[in-house]
């Protein structure tokens, strides 16, 4: 069960991917240019970092976001070249290591910046907390933000290219958080504006904003979960024709019957009721299928949803086969895109009562990943 043949691995389709970043741009420019940042980081949402970045840049993703210096540090070692920005730092990092390798950084605070400015030939971008409670300056430090901003600048230390925030709640567009974060956003925009500061980009929507708030899309929005097809807010990317891009699959280990009463999997926390047949999966919690998908979600075997029956095991799930045999080798899909009736990620997170962010940056241990 080594072989090639018979190894479990998430399938990414590259040109899904391709088809997201091209819709997406398509639809934030309706009324007017837009920028379009693909977000990367954690190894691109799960999705291979390089390649999904390779992938956005080839249908014309202007930006890459990523969390961290190590992984704009990685984009760059594998090439990429194009506008790149990094937002989880704080004082004390590599800033000249990502200075020298033309990597925007983002600055929270004065101290930050002063390290950056500290560095020279900086281009920085500001981070406003504009009610997400997160990183971010506070509004009670943006004036001073602005205006240390702004002196580093008059003294040729940095470039002020971008100011930016974060919503909290832009998958439930009717939260009234977002209106409260746009408007304050304005505040910061115009505050900045009077310190003196005239950024090149301004953003503020991540994927659920860029496809249902219009108002807050500004000069660029920053695209994650919607480039890989994946649903931001309940029912948006399908209706808009995103295609989700990860495809987990496995081949079965065998199939048996088993009896009436009989317990499956560690505790026996399910019990046949009739005759059945049951089917051995090899993917577990190892390779970050959740433990709580035990008698919950479902896998695809032949041309049916099989659910899950028992615990989820280290290294393996056994799947209810409703009385069919099928041979070992069989192909198991866990999710895909849903175009053969398989679940999705979505499918997955509902089952476990997540979201399908921590479904598919969760996938890995043993399994291949392979690009297509
Ligand atoms: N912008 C920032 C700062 C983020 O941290 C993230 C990811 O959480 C995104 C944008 C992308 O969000 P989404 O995947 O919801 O589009």
């Amino acid at each position: 069960m080594t072989g090639p043949a018979h190894r479990a691995e998430i399938v990414v389709d590259l040109a899904a991917v391709r088809h997201n970043v091209r819709l997406l741009k398509d639809l934030v420019s309706a009324d007017g240019p837009v920028r379009l940042m693909a977000v990367v980081k954690a190894d691109g949402y799960g999705h291979g970092m390089v390649e999904v970045a390779d992938a956005s840049r080839e249908a014309g993703a202007d930006w890459l976001g990523v969390a961290t210096i190590d992984e704009a540090l990685a984009l760059r070692a594998a090439g990429d070249r194009g506008p790149l920005l990094c937002w989880l730092s704080a004082p004390g990092e590599d800033f000249a290591a990502a200075v020298a390798a033309g990597v925007e950084v983002t600055a929270y605070t004065v101290e930050e910046l002063d390290e950056i400015a500290a560095v020279g030939g900086a281009h920085v971008q500001l981070k406003v907390d504009t009610g997400l409670s997160r990183g971010g300056a506070p509004r009670r430090d943006w004036a001073a933000l602005f205006e240390a901003a702004a002196a580093h600048e008059a003294a040729g230390r940095v470039r002020v290219t971008g100011l930016w925030s974060h919503f909290a709640a832009s998958d439930e567009p009717a939260h009234p958080a977002n209106d409260a974060q746009e408007a304050a956003f304005r505040e910061a925009l115009a505050m900045a504006e009077a310190a003196g500061l005239d950024p090149e980009v301004t953003h503020l929507a991540n994927s659920a904003a860029a496809l249902l708030r219009p108002s807050s899309h500004f000069d660029l929005v920053r695209c994650g979960i919607a480039t890989y097809g994946l649903d931001p807010a309940p029912g948006t990317s399908p209706r808009l024709g995103l295609r989700p891009a990860m495809t987990v699959r496995a081949r079965l280990v065998m199939s048996k019957p088993i009896a009436a009463g009989e317990g499956v999997s560690y505790g026996h926390t399910w019990h046949a009721a009739e005759d059945t047949t049951v089917g051995v999966v090899p993917v577990g919690y190892a390779e970050g299928v959740p433990r709580a998908a035990g008698n919950a979600a479902s896998v695809w075997v032949g041309d049916d949803r099989r659910p899950i029956r028992g615990r989820v095991c280290m290294d393996q799930v056994v799947v209810d086969l409703h009385g069919e045999l099928p041979p070992p080798g069989t192909e198991v899909v866990l999710f895909g895109p849903g175009d053969r009736g398989e679940p999705t990620a979505q499918d997955w997170a509902d089952a476990v009562g997540t979201i399908s962010y921590e479904i598919v940056t969760r996938v890995g241990g043993r399994l291949v990943r392979r690009h297509v």
